[in-house]
């Protein structure tokens, strides 16, 4: 089976808590030999900013995250390879491909030509922010949370100009709303779920699924007990729940995994990657025709992200 998550953070504690572990190693979720049964695994690795870095401190906390990937290209080339090009992504086989995001605007210190220097280092994603404020705009967790400020709007012009995805998960509501104005390209929730199904704010509202369902951007269904289930008691049958929801708005070319992993705790029953193989199955018992499952597993985000992301 081929996978394509869009939201982990593995890199983030391998550098970071962790002290530099290889992903040969890795954390609690991800590790490169747990993930070798996937016949294509396309992995967006989140470099996490978190809320307290700004300017300098966020350069370099955001630099030495991109360092630690591109070791582990040159450690593991074989079984790691950061994608850049359609044709990486495309040829990706018996490894790892890796899709570098940032989860967080902080990193760009409030400099429109960090965007750019971003996208060099190979980075296609970048969700706008983490759950409090930055120089983009305000996160969920602020009362009241504004939208996008000037800088915000700049950001997402630029992102648009060089075929960036512009990721609402983590944004306030009325940031969501500006992205949806603004943005000329399908823009991505790299990891929210259903708010009808499971009350946190970090969850999309129906009428914000179908915006993204119509305008052709992708959602990733998050692994996060506490977005799963109000009680956080999830178990993996949440999932399929919150993706028979996203269906039945009609997610059947949008719906996509954003695991978390290694970022949260996820539901008894499921240890990480190599949990997704079970997963898989349990789509097919419950009668999802296989063509299906496969958009869900990988086919959408690759859609996505050979159509309106990586170029050439
Ligand atoms: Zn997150």
């Amino acid at each position: 089976m081929d996978l394509f998550d869009l939201h982990c953070d593995t890199a983030f504690e391998c550098a970071g808590r962790l002290g530099g572990v290889d992903l040969s190693e890795g954390a609690w979720h991800i590790s490169l030999p747990r993930g070798e049964y996937l016949h294509q695994w396309r992995q967006i690795f989140a470099i996490f900013m978190p809320d307290e870095y700004r300017g300098e401190d966020a350069v370099k906390h955001y630099e030495h995250v991109r360092d630690y990937l591109r070791r582990q290209e040159g450690i593991l080339p074989e079984r790691f390879q950061i994608v850049r090009s359609k044709r990486q992504l495309l040829a990706t086989e018996k490894q790892c491909g890796c899709v570098i995001s940032v989860e967080g605007g902080s990193a760009l210190a409030g400099k429109i030509e960090r965007v750019q220097s971003l996208y060099n280092d190979g980075v296609r994603l970048i969700t706008l922010t983490w759950n409090g404020s930055n120089e983009l705009a305000d996160g969920i967790r602020v009362e009241q949370g504004k939208g996008l400020t000037q800088f915000g709007r700049e950001v997402v012009r630029e992102m648009n100009r060089l075929h960036m995805a512009v990721d609402v998960s983590h944004l306030s509501d009325a940031g969501f709303y500006d992205v949806a104005e603004l943005s000329d390209v399908p823009f991505v929730a790299s990891h929210s779920n259903a708010r009808s199904l499971c009350g946190d704010k970090r969850n999309l509202t129906d009428e914000m699924i179908t915006v993204i369902h119509r305008r052709g951007g992708i959602i990733g269904l998050n692994f996060c007990v506490g977005f799963l289930r109000d009680d956080g008691n999830a178990a993996v049958t949440d999932i399929l729940r919150h993706a028979e929801h996203m269906l039945s708005l009609g997610g059947e070319n949008s719906l996509c995994l954003g695991s978390d992993f290694d970022g949260t705790d996820i539901p008894s029953g499921m240890t990480g990657v190599e949990s997704m193989g079970e997963l898989y199955e349990s789509f097919l018992r419950l009668n999802y025709r296989e063509e299906l499952v496969n958009k869900i597993f990988s086919g959408n985000a690759e859609n996505y992200f050979t159509k309106y992301i990586f170029e050439e």
